[in-house]
C-alpha cells in the first residue's frame, strides 16, 4: 500500500520516498512504486499527475490493489527520490475538479437533477446531468448560482469518514460500493459527495466556473465547462475573436452577430444573382457555339475549348449547345495552375458517332481517364497543352 500524500494535503509538490519496487514495462518502461507519493493516479474522471522522481519525466501514474505506480523511461539509481509534481497541471485538475463538485450540486439545487458522468480532459471538461433539455435561462442561473459559491470563498474539506457516521452527512450521491472509511469532499452548506480526488482549499481558488456550451448526449445534457486557467484563457480566446471581427465590421461587440447576420444575408443574395448571370452567360454563349459551328450533314459541330471551366460547367454548356438544335459536341477545358484538364463529349442520339471511343482517343493524345455512352462520355487527367490537337482529332473523326 502507497501512503497517499495528496489525501491529506493536495497543495504538497515536492516529497522523498522510499523505492520499494521497480518493475520493467513493455516498451522499454519501468513502473515505479515508492513507500509515498503525491502523484495523483488516473481514476475517479481526474487525469494523472505528472512531475519528475528526481530527474527522472513522470509520463503517467496508475493505481492498482492500494499500491500506486509511476511510469517512467529510466529507472532512479538510490533506493529513495525526491518528487516532484508539474504544479501547473494539478492545480488546473484542482479548479476544475472542485468547480465540477460545486456546479453539479446547483444542478442537483436548481432543477432536482443529478449528475450521472464527469469527464476531465486536456481540451474539455464536462458534466452529464439527468435532465431532457437545459435552456440558456437554465444554464445562466446555474452559472451565477456556482459562481456565487465561489466568489463567497467557502472552505473546502476533505475527511475520511466511517461506515456508521455516514448518516450524518447530507450525501449529494451515495457511495458506489460497500467501504470501511471513505473519503467525503465537501463545500460548506453547498455540497458534500465521496470523491478520491484532488481539491482547492478555498472556493475563491477556482476563480471562475463559465458554461461553454451543452448538448443532448445518450439520455442526458451534457454541460460543457471550464474553470480557473481554462476559464481565463476561453476568455482571452473569445474577446480576441470578437475584437478582431468588430474591427473588420466596424461595429461595437455587442453588434457583430446582427453585422455578421446582414453580410451573410447579403452574400446569399449576390450569390443568387451570381448564379443567374452565370446561366445567362452560358445560355449565350451556347447560343455563340451554336450559330457559328460548322454544319455537317444535317447538324452542328460545334468544338470549343472553354478555359478555365468545372466540369460541371462544361457538361452543362454541351446540355444547352444540344437543347439548339442537332448536333455533336466536342468541349474541353483546362487550367494550368490547377493541373487539370476535362472533355464532355456529346451528341443528338441517333448520331452515327460514336462520344465513349472518341473521348478514349483524345485521352489517348492528352492523357487521363474517362468515358460514357455512345451520345454522352467525359473524362479528363491533368492539365495537357494538346487539348485543341485532341478535339481536331475528334472532329475529323466525324467529317471522315
Ligand atoms: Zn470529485
Amino acid at each position: 500500500m502507497t501512503e497517499k500524500l495528496y489525501y491529506a494535503d493536495s497543495y504538497q509538490k515536492e516529497f522523498s520516498a522510499k523505492v520499494e519496487e521497480l518493475h520493467p514495462l513493455a516498451g522499454d518502461l519501468w513502473g515505479i512504486v515508492l513507500d509515498r507519493t503525491a502523484f495523483y493516479p488516473e481514476g475517479g474522471g481526474q487525469p494523472c499527475d505528472t512531475g519528475w522522481l528526481d530527474d527522472i519525466p513522470v509520463q503517467a501514474v496508475l493505481e492498482k490493489d492500494g499500491s500506486i505506480m509511476h511510469v517512467t523511461a529510466t529507472r532512479p539509481v538510490g533506493n529513495t527520490v525526491v518528487g516532484r509534481l508539474n504544479w501547473r497541471r494539478r492545480f488546473d485538475h484542482m479548479q476544475q475538479h472542485s468547480g465540477e463538485h460545486i456546479l453539479s450540486a446547483v444542478f442537483a439545487d436548481l432543477f432536482g437533477r443529478e449528475n450521472i458522468g464527469f469527464h476531465l480532459g486536456a481540451d474539455a471538461v464536462y458534466i452529464d446531468v439527468t435532465m431532457d433539455s437545459l435552456t440558456g435561462e437554465q444554464a445562466a442561473a446555474a452559472e451565477a448560482a456556482a459562481n456565487a459559491v465561489v466568489f463567497a470563498n467557502l472552505p473546502v474539506k476533505c475527511q475520511m469518514v466511517s461506515d456508521h457516521d455516514l448518516a450524518k452527512f447530507p450525501l449529494r450521491k451515495q457511495p458506489a460500493k460497500g467501504f470501511a472509511k471513505l473519503r467525503l469532499v465537501s463545500v460548506a452548506g453547498v455540497d458534500c459527495c465521496p470523491c478520491g480526488g484532488t481539491h482547492v482549499a478555498a472556493s475563491g481558488e477556482i476563480g471562475l466556473i463559465k458554461i461553454r456550451s451543452w448538448e443532448r448526449k445518450a439520455g442526458a445534457v451534457r454541460v460543457d465547462f471550464v474553470c480557473g486557467g481554462r476559464a481565463l484563457e476561453d476568455y482571452r480566446l473569445n474577446s480576441s475573436v470578437a475584437r478582431e471581427l468588430s474591427v473588420r465590421l466596424s461595429v461595437p461587440v455587442a453588434e457583430v452577430p446582427a453585422a455578421a447576420e446582414r453580410h451573410l444575408s447579403r452574400l446569399e443574395a449576390l450569390n443568387k444573382q451570381l448564379q443567374a448571370a452565370r446561366q445567362e452567360l452560358a445560355g449565350r454563349l451556347a447560343d455563340d457555339l451554336y450559330e457559328k459551328a460548322d454544319i455537317f450533314t444535317d447538324m452542328r459541330l460545334v468544338v470549343s475549348v472553354i478555359p478555365d471551366a468545372t466540369a460541371a460547367e462544361l457538361a452543362d454548356l454541351a446540355k444547352t449547345v444540344l437543347a439548339r438544335g442537332r448536333a455533336v459536341v466536342f468541349l474541353a477545358t483546362g487550367n494550368a495552375e490547377l493541373n487539370k484538364s476535362h472533355f464532355v463529349f456529346a451528341c443528338t442520339p441517333g448520331t452515327s458517332a460514336n462520344m465513349g471511343g472518341l473521348l478514349k482517343k483524345a485521352l489517348a493524345v492528352t492523357g487521363g481517364k474517362g468515358g460514357g455512352s455512345a451520345h454522352l462520355a467525359q473524362g479528363g487527367g491533368i492539365w495537357s497543352d494538346k487539348l485543341e490537337d485532341a478535339l481536331r482529332l475528334a472532329r475529323e473523326d466525324v467529317i471522315g
